[in-house]
């Protein structure tokens, strides 16, 4: 027993074969949207948040149509007290969820790219984001036109229109009221609000960005806050802001409104942080 232990002992394992030196693999690709994916796709409190917003314009709904002084677009000028009322609304990530075409980037390992987006588009199934049809269809039986003022290319308004209808929204039985991005000229937002304030009083707004209610010029973080605090007793009143930590201006300017590669914004949101803020 023991000489076969000596023998097993002398023989010994079996010798590894030389490891090939490793070719360094890169690192992976950082995935920093995959928590703000989850939480929009998966948190009952997205609803929450959701219902809540569109529950609280019910009552600014109510103050603005009672008072024909009440705009909430920055473009309405003159008498516009006798003009007949008007809701205007971003699509993405305000009326319709498009977590989905996120959580397809996440798995192929891609960000954002305009043919996988447009394919996303034209399947028209993205779903409401809870509260906003209820909303808006209501305030439509009240009289009020609803206007769909977005940046998809005005190329995808049917496909939207169509979207927008199967989830139960007003104003969608034609593109009428559809207001995309133009191929060319003045493609901003407010342009397409200026146009709105002729025929109608905007009485609220709603977006998940910023831009989505006043106009800039890629603002910094700093200018950014500037304009929040410009209009502090309009949020929650003439103004509705949905959350969308998922992507935004909000990024954009921790960019330098630069869209770098993956590993590069990475390491700019990391810059951006400071743990010292009390
Ligand atoms: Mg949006």
């Amino acid at each position: 027993m023991l000489r076969y232990a000596i023998v097993l002992a002398l023989v010994g394992c079996p010798r590894p074969a030389p490891v090939e030196p490793a070719v360094a693999a890169p690192p992976p690709t950082p995935q920093d949207d995959v928590l703000a994916v989850t939480w929009v796709q998966t948190s009952a409190e997205a609803d929450a948040v959701a219902l809540t917003v569109f529950h609280a314009a019910g009552a600014a709904l109510d103050l603005a149509l009672g008072d024909p002084t009440w705009t909430a677009a920055l473009e309405q000028e003159g008498a516009f007290g006798e003009l007949p009322p008007a809701i205007v609304v971003d699509v993405d990530e305000t009326v319709l969820d498009n977590s989905p075409y996120q959580v397809r980037n996440l798995l192929d390992g891609h960000g954002f790219d305009k043919a996988s987006w447009g394919a996303w588009v034209d399947e028209g199934r993205a779903l409401a984001v809870p509260g906003a049809p209820a909303f808006l269809s209501a305030a439509a039986e009240k009289g009020v036109d609803v206007f769909y003022v977005s940046n998809r290319d005005a190329s995808q308004a049917e496909a939207t229109r169509g979207n927008l209808a199967a989830q139960g929204f007003p104003d969608a039985e034609d593109t009428s009221h559809l207001l995309f991005r133009p191929a060319e000229g003045d493609r901003t937002k407010a342009a397409r609000r200026r146009q709105i304030v002729q025929t109608h009083r905007i009485v609220l707004m709603f977006g998940d960005n910023l831009f989505d209610f006043v106009e800039g010029d890629k603002p910094d973080r700093a200018a950014r806050e500037a304009m929040v605090a410009a209009h502090t007793d309009w949020w929650g009143a003439r103004w509705f802001m949905l959350p969308n930590p998922m992507y935004g201006s909000w990024d954009d300017a921790v960019q330098g409104y630069a869209h770098p590669d993956a590993p590069t914004a990475h390491a700019a949101r990391i810059e951006a942080l400071d743990g010292s803020r009390p």
